[in-house]
């Protein structure tokens, strides 16, 4: 099963259910309507819907679980070249937030964001030798009623989507003007930007909790890889202690050292999405300044939804939207082609939460 699993994770979107626990809060009086069967994948609500994903998690999982089973299989198509998003999507408070970046009082329910970092920094620390060489960075970005925030440098507001020529050589394609990127060289320095990020996330008179159910949040980690092997005089592979004693030796016959390097570059993003809740505000409840912010949350959400469910479309190529919001556009080399995309979509068990669970289900459901 798991072997099936990556090969489907290999060509499309891969959609994970996680159904959290009971919380102290929560509306337990009526009998539970939302069931999952990990073993075949599968979500009921109540006796009647049934849903399928590529992986379903109960109550009972565990951080460690959600990241092998879907995440790590990602980060590595990452440092092989390839970029990559993760998205967490729901109703605020069903575990998108604890998903992504975990809880930060327990090393063991550390969340995707710090388990992808500690992967990455591994591989280089494995191929870190030789002539091989690495650099990581990171921005950190927010998108709050329609206005990118840079996290990380919080006098950056209000920042504009550029794109260059595409027909001209060496472009950067889709682009944020201004954005700060932070060079990363130890999973220590990303978790510093991390918590600086979490307190930008808070403004003036709002409460944290407030505006970061209420927008998106983009961590985005760019690795470049240089890395170099090389070969004798034959062609065949040599470790870089032997190129040294032929250079010592200055054994080259007719060619010069530079004829048995190789170098290969590789660069890819990963980016690790924690998006605005899902929930719709009645349209009765809210008035002003609130309502419009609902108004494009509930936009972009269905603009993603859309260029997903059409890089999904079996019926082979068409137009993707990627310009109809700012979060589909700044992720757009990031989705479809080459990239890997999965989507965790939260739900809660909560009786008096069935109508937004049932809204994220086929929200998911259409992402398949
Ligand atoms: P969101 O970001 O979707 O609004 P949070 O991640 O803040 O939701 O989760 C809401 C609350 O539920 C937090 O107190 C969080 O610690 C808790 N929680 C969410 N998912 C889990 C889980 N799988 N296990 C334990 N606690 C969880
Ligand atoms: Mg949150």
């Amino acid at each position: 099963r798991a072997d099936s699993f990556s090969q489907r994770a290999m060509q499309r979107v891969q959609v994970v259910v996680r159904l959290r626990p009971y919380l102290a809060h929560d509306d337990r009086r009526a009998p539970q309507l939302v069931h999952v069967t990990p073993e075949q994948n599968s979500v009921q609500i109540t006796d009647h819907s049934s849903f399928t994903f590529d992986a379903v998690h109960g109550m009972g999982s565990s951080q460690r679980e959600i990241y092998d089973r879907s995440a790590r299989s990602l980060v590595a198509s990452c440092l092989e070249g390839y970029n990559a998003t993760i998205f967490a999507y729901g109703q605020t408070g069903t575990g998108k937030t604890y998903t992504m970046e975990g809880d930060a009082e327990r090393f063991e329910d550390r969340g995707v964001v710090p388990r992808a970092i500690e992967q990455i920094f591994s591989h280089i620390q494995e191929k870190a030798s030789g002539g091989n060489r690495f650099l990581v960075r990171a921005s950190y970005l927010q998108i709050y009623n329609d206005v990118i925030y840079d996290l990380l440098k919080p006098e950056n507001a209000n920042l504009q989507i550029r794109e260059d020529d595409r027909s001209k050589e060496n472009t950067r394609g889709v682009y944020v003007e201004g954005l700060s990127e932070w060079v990363v060289r130890s999973p220590a320095e990303i978790f510093k930007l991390m918590s600086r990020g979490a307190a930008g996330r808070a403004t003036g008179k709002t409460k944290l909790n407030e505006v970061s159910s209420r927008s998106h949040a983009i961590l985005k980690i760019i690795v470049e890889q240089c890395e170099t092997t090389f070969v004798d005089l034959q062609g065949r592979s040599i470790s870089s202690e032997q190129f040294e004693k032929m250079l010592i030796a200055n054994a080259f016959g007719d060619k010069s050292p530079e004829d048995l390097v190789r170098q290969r570059f590789r660069i890819a993003k990963l980016n690790l999405v924690d998006l605005a809740g899902s929930e719709r505000v009645r349209i009765s409840g809210a008035t002003g300044q609130r309502l419009e912010e609902s108004r494009k949350i509930n936009r972009s959400l269905s603009a993603l939804g859309n260029v997903i469910s059409a890089l999904t479309d079996d019926r082979g190529r068409q137009h993707i939207p990627y310009r109809d919001s700012k979060l589909t556009r700044i992720l757009e080399d990031s989705l479809g082609g080459n990239c890997k995309t999965a989507m965790y979509a939260m739900i809660s068990p909560a009786g008096d939460a069935i109508s937004e669970t049932l809204s994220t289900l086929k929200f998911a459901n259409r992402a398949k």
